[in-house]
């Protein structure tokens, strides 16, 4: 990881779980990374946490990436302060496993739209190019992904539809890129269920109900995702590294979960 150290990282949806863990590894190998998410509380509580311990750092930034405003105010804080960006982890995202394609709510649709694919698109096309301004053509852009960008999940068909977008934005971004002789990589990374508040943000209630989720299935680690981002980057330089999926060893989630699940409109 040495050639990435000193060098200049933004994660989005860093409060909290699986980002956390990414901005947590990329400082501690001496990056500086900009971790952005709408709670600013416990992005300056984590910073404060992590700073100080070596050469790397973490610069909280308050973005909510529903809003092309905050993304682009937060490029342009990239581009004032370090003037180049090296490694785009697109992470922010979420799931309601309540919006069913026969009666879900147009504005959940929405939200998982605006969140998993349009943010996503937006922080892209603004971290290439500053790539290309400041002359970086090795740079690094993750998606993070799920299995469930590859198989169907019954449980939340929507969320699987903004996740195969993804698939396909990935690809499709990759064949741009070599169109245009760039050597900008750019790498999904599919995880099966991770031990994070994702599933109680996506299931209301399901906290109140005290399922502790990881006694009942094997759940990957929100580091067993940054141990891959890492793993991704100290790839050679020519190879690229389109797709990784991630899980755990055992089990269906769907079916272990879908009786704990009261499926609603
Ligand atoms: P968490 O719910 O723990 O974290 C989601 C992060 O996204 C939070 O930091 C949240 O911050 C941020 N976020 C959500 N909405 C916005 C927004 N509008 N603007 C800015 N930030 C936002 O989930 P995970 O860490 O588990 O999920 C991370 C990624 O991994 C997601 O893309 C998810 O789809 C994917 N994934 C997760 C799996 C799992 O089982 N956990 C499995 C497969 C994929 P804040 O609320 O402060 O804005």
């Amino acid at each position: 990881m040495e050639r990435w150290s000193g060098k200049v990282a933004v994660v989005t949806g860093a409060s909290s779980g699986i980002g956390e863990a990414i901005v947590k590894k990329l400082v501690g190998h001496g990056m500086k990374v900009v971790g952005c998410a709408r709670n600013e509380e416990k992005l300056k509580k984590f910073a404060s946490e992590i700073n100080g311990k070596g050469k790397g750092e973490m610069h909280p930034f308050k973005c909510d990436v529903k809003s092309e405003e905050n993304i682009l105010k937060m490029f342009q804080f990239v581009k004032e302060k370090f003037g180049s960006i090296h490694v785009l982890v697109n992470n922010a995202g979420l799931a309601h496993f309540a919006a069913s394609l026969l009666a879900g709510k147009t504005e959940l649709w929405k939200d998982m739209l605006d969140v998993n694919v349009l943010a996503l698109s937006i922080c892209t096309r603004e971290a290439i190019q500053l790539m290309k301004a400041s002359n970086v053509d090795n740079g690094h852009i993750f998606n993070i992904s799920s299995v469930a960008g590859h198989v169907i999940s019954s449980m939340a068909p929507f969320y699987s539809c903004t996740k195969f977008a993804v698939k396909a934005l990935t690809e499709g971004l990759r064949q741009e890129l070599r169109a245009v002789e760039s050597h900008i990589r750019v790498t999904s990374i599919s995880p099966g269920a991770v031990l994070t508040d994702f599933g109680f943000r996506a299931v209301p209630g399901l906290r109140e109900k005290n399922v502790d989720l990881g006694s009942i299935m094997e759940m990957l680690k929100s580091d067993d995702i940054a141990d891959t981002v890492v793993f991704a980057l100290q790839a050679p330089p020519h190879v690229d590294v389109n797709e990784i999926i991630v899980r755990p060893t055992e089990g269906d989630v769907g079916k272990k979960l879908a009786p704990l699940l009261q499926k609603k409109a």
